[in-house]
């Protein structure tokens, strides 16, 4: 119930017309051309299957394509990237989505947080790009949602999971890196939601999900911008039509190939470079 009745130029006020935070002709430009022609004959150098509610990490060199593949049956998967050799520098969902939109598909990159804000990945190619917004207004590929986690849920249940996408990711990096648990879980960061099927409802605006479309042989492919340390989850929510945060959803494995462009193919193309910005913040 609102405490407050509207002005007289309520109307008014809500026909203010929208503006693109960001316009897409400032953000630079996806060069179609270019990452067409890289993705052609590449050679697949390493694959790795992801168990169901399970995480793995995975490095791809700067100029390399990566894929996340659906297998055997419709599976959700939570992806965290870092820089290589710094895992302070990560992926910043939010401001993704304030350059992109909620839901991501080829063409748009996958861009580190402050102060290097740079382009990580580009999404390069998408079997699920037909799908764009549906009836309920949900979209694939978000990054709207944080990754499901044994706090919120023992928030919401009282119960204790352990097999969430934060946890899947924290005992997968801890054992890349040799470290612990908790040196490990500070670096856990919002995801992109790969194959998840969300939207906001139109009346109250509450996340929601559905049963992704996603079917074997089905596909997402990036192109690392920089040198990346990455690591995926295998929602135990599956393909998210159901419950998440506990082991009732039908679960499958995500394979992930790391393919290497043929040679001379990215000719004139360099690594993603810091953001230019001083870092006076108006002080000298
Ligand atoms: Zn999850």
């Amino acid at each position: 119930m609102n405490q407050t009745n509207a002005p007289k130029d309520a109307a008014q006020r809500r026909g203010a017309p929208p503006v693109i935070c960001y316009g897409v002709d400032q953000v630079p430009t996806f060069d179609a051309a270019f990452y067409g022609a890289a993705r052609q004959r590449t050679t697949r150098i390493e694959e790795l299957l992801v168990p169901p509610r399970e995480a793995r990490t995975f490095k791809v060199p700067a100029g390399h394509f990566f894929r996340i593949v659906s297998t055997e049956g419709p599976q959700v998967g939570d992806l965290n990237l870092w820089h290589a050799a710094d895992l302070s520098e990560r992926f910043f969902s939010g401001k993704t989505r304030a350059l992109h939109a909620t839901h991501v598909s080829t063409g748009d990159r996958l861009w580190s947080n402050l102060p290097a804000l740079r382009p990580m990945a580009t999404i390069t190619h998408d079997s699920l790009d037909w799908y764009g917004w549906d009836a309920d207004g949900a979209g694939v590929h978000d990054v709207i949602g944080t990754r499901c986690d044994p706090y919120t849920n023992y928030l919401l249940s009282g119960d204790e999971y352990h097999h969430g996408c934060h946890s899947n990711l924290t005992r997968a990096l801890a054992a890349a890196k040799g470290i612990s648990l908790a040196a490990a879980e500070p670096h856990i960061h919002d995801v992109l939601n790969v194959f998840m099927c969300t939207g906001f409802t139109r009346d109250t605006h509450q996340y929601f999900m559905k049963a992704s479309p996603v079917r074997p042989g089905d596909f997402i492919e990036f192109f690392a911008e920089i040198d990346l340390l990455a690591g995926l989850s295998t929602c135990p929510g599956g393909d998210c039509g159901s419950s998440h945060s506990d082991d009732v959803a039908p679960c499958y494995p995500l394979l992930v190939e790391i393919h290497r462009p043929r040679e001379g193919a990215l000719s004139g193309w360099t690594p993603a470079q810091r953001n230019g910005y001083g870092g006076s913040h108006g002080l000298s």
